[in-house]
């Protein structure tokens, strides 16, 4: 970045490129609540096409995408499962109790992959005292879990339980890019087990805004009118729908490159005396580093890196979380490891 600063606080930091400026000041436009966006409808068609379903819908943001496809396919006063650390239930605000109206059972994952036999023992039978399951959510990658990828058979295998139980099973694929990145997977090897899908333009892909939710043709009409009612209606969105395409054919591959830079920034905090991380743990450009035994409280850390124009977040007392994404180079990875080990000796 041209300030020089290294911001690894998170993938969503990116400015739009100039190619993907140009892009959005082009986009035919129209109003897309009359669905005559040519940009939009593009967009959810690609999308559509990659994760190998009927339809998609464009949506402000991942919250929105999540929240939307979780109230369409249940009823106030369902229950729905999902691991103890995921997005929808700790970082969106309360929605689900405010918006779904839904309660949640948590399962303690690990990094957050659950196993089959976990979800077994909680979907309920029929009974009048129960809080019928209405949904299965995974997260892939799963963010708190450092990045981490689901691995196929656990997702097959949650499947087969969610089947016989007539379960429909919900992907927040905010990253679901950078798992096929790591993989060699495709968006379809992951999205055939699930009703519902979502992925964001908006994290290391590089558009300003912009996520989609993906599914059969019937599911996206309804996400349709609840997009509606959560107030998600755009108009000539096709500016920022643009910006989502350029995303999708210029920045998917590049993921590798944050992917390589998460390692090396891994393995440089390893070698500072005080910082513990598990290297072989970041499989994606998520970092999570302990300062336990560095002697030094998380915000008085993050507030000399920041002195030296290096940025992370603190995700816990002893926790700190650093994000690979466009805008930070190889360069400035060395910079930040240099000022990590500066800043705790
Ligand atoms: C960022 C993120 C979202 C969506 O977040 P918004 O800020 O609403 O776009 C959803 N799920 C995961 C796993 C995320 O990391």
């Amino acid at each position: 970045m041209s300030s020089g600063l290294v911001d690894l606080r998170s993938d969503t930091v990116t400015r739009p490129s100039p190619g993907m400026r140009q892009a959005m000041a082009e986009a035919e436009v129209g109003d897309d609540v009359f669905h005559e966006d040519p940009s939009v409808n593009r967009l959810e068609d690609m999308v559509a096409a990659l994760y190998g379903k009927d339809a998609a819908l464009y949506v402000a943001s991942g919250t929105m995408a999540n929240q939307i496809a979780i109230r369409a396919q249940t009823h106030h006063g369902d229950e729905i499962i999902m691991e103890r650390t995921s997005h929808p239930f700790n970082s969106e605000a309360g929605a689900l109790a405010a918006l779904a109206g839904v309660q949640v059972n948590l399962i303690d994952g690990a990094h957050g992959i659950m196993d089959a036999e976990q979800i077994r023992a909680v979907v309920r039978t029929p009974n009048v005292h129960h809080a019928p399951t209405a949904l299965i959510c995974l997260e892939n990658t799963h963010n708190r879990g450092g990045g981490s990828v689901w691995p196929l058979e656990n997702i097959r295998a949650i499947r087969e339980v969610a089947r016989s139980a007539g379960v429909p099973m919900h992907l927040d694929g905010a990253r679901l890019m950078n798992a096929c990145v790591a993989t060699g997977l495709t968006p379809k090897d992951y999205a055939q087990y699930f009703d519902s899908c979502t992925l964001c333009l908006s994290k290391g892909l590089g558009a300003p805004v912009g996520s989609l939710i993906i599914g059969a043709k019937e599911f996206i009409a309804k996400a349709h009118r609840f997009r509606k009612q959560f107030g998600g209606g755009m108009r000539q969105a096709g500016i920022l729908a643009a910006a989502g395409i350029y995303a999708l054919e210029h920045n998917v591959e590049r993921l590798a490159e944050d992917h390589l830079n998460a390692k090396r920034l891994a393995r440089g905090i390893a070698e500072i005396e005080g910082l513990a991380v598990d290297v072989n743990r970041v499989e994606t450009n998520i970092v999570y580093f302990d300062v336990r035994q560095a002697g030094l409280s998380v915000p008085i850390l993050l507030e000399r890196l920041k002195a030296e124009g290096v940025l992370m977040l603190g995700t816990g007392p002893n926790s700190i979380r650093a994000v690979t994404h466009l805008d930070v180079s190889k360069d400035g990875i060395e910079r930040a490891v240099k000022v990590l080990r500066e800043v705790v000796h």
